[in-house]
């Protein structure tokens, strides 16, 4: 059973990273904001969890709330970073590119201005997605597949486990606030979206696999329900279904 273990970067769901567990490696899902690297391993050694069983890091976006402890955590933990091509320059440059963040709401302007000019240490991906391909995680013990799911940035990623547990990411929020403290159904946009028609393909190819419990960067996780109601809901106000 490959379990996802929710690690928090912020209390109560603000931010979240997470783990999977595999049968070979387990595989560590977006690292936090910079600094993070000791809350996380408090968090897996709470879990019973070998940080020297980890082989593998998972980066699903160039947004520095999931990025920002991602070169400290490749050289402590002395593994590879899986991430897409498209979010290359975030990455490499350690600067979220911000120039395409639309703000869905007016507080998230708030959330912009932090992270405009904030500078984090750089890092090189060593596993590159490209455009559409799939990544498989069976190397590591885990049934399931990276996909390329693009809308929040031009390189987001998800995660899609056979056992119908998946990795979403900021595809969609959930709680108030950045997600998280209360009202975890209650479905939110996340602070940004890049591009409005690339995320509605990807919620359809994210609907399209089996999924059953969607584990979120900020709040969640939420069931099929509710990712089908934001999808028709959130697409339909912006007139795009
Ligand atoms: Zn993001
Ligand atoms: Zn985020």
């Amino acid at each position: 059973m490959n379990t996802v273990i929710p690690i928090s970067i912020w209390p109560k769901g603000l931010i979240n990273c997470f783990l999977i567990k595999g049968d070979h490696k387990h595989i560590l899902v977006d690292t936090g904001l910079p600094g993070s690297e000791h809350k996380i391993f408090k968090q897996l050694e709470e879990h019973k969890i070998d940080k020297a069983d980890i082989g593998l890091i998972i980066i699903t976006h160039g947004h520095i709330d999931h990025y920002g402890s991602a070169a400290r955590l490749k050289k402590l933990l002395n593994v590879p970073i899986l991430a897409h091509q498209s979010d290359l320059e975030a990455y490499t440059s350690g600067k979220a590119d911000i120039t395409t963040l639309k703000p869905n709401k007016p507080q998230w302007r708030l959330f912009k201005a932090m992270i405009k000019d904030q500078k984090v240490r750089a890092f090189q991906p060593d596993i590159l997605m490209e455009d559409d391909t799939e990544f498989s995680l069976n190397n590591w013990g885990i049934r399931g597949k990276v996909i390329h799911t693009p809308g929040h940035t031009p390189g987001s990623i998800s995660i899609i486990l056979d056992n119908g547990k998946a990795i979403i990411m900021d595809m969609l929020a959930s709680g108030i606030l950045l997600g998280g403290v209360m009202f975890n159904s209650r479905i939110k946009h996340p602070p940004f979206h890049d591009d409005l028609k690339q995320l509605k393909s990807s919620f359809e190819k994210v609907i399209s696999e089996n999924g059953s419990l969607y584990y979120l960067g900020h709040g969640g996780p939420v069931n099929r329900e509710l990712v089908i109601k934001y999808y028709d809901k959130y697409f339909k106000e912006k007139n795009l279904i």
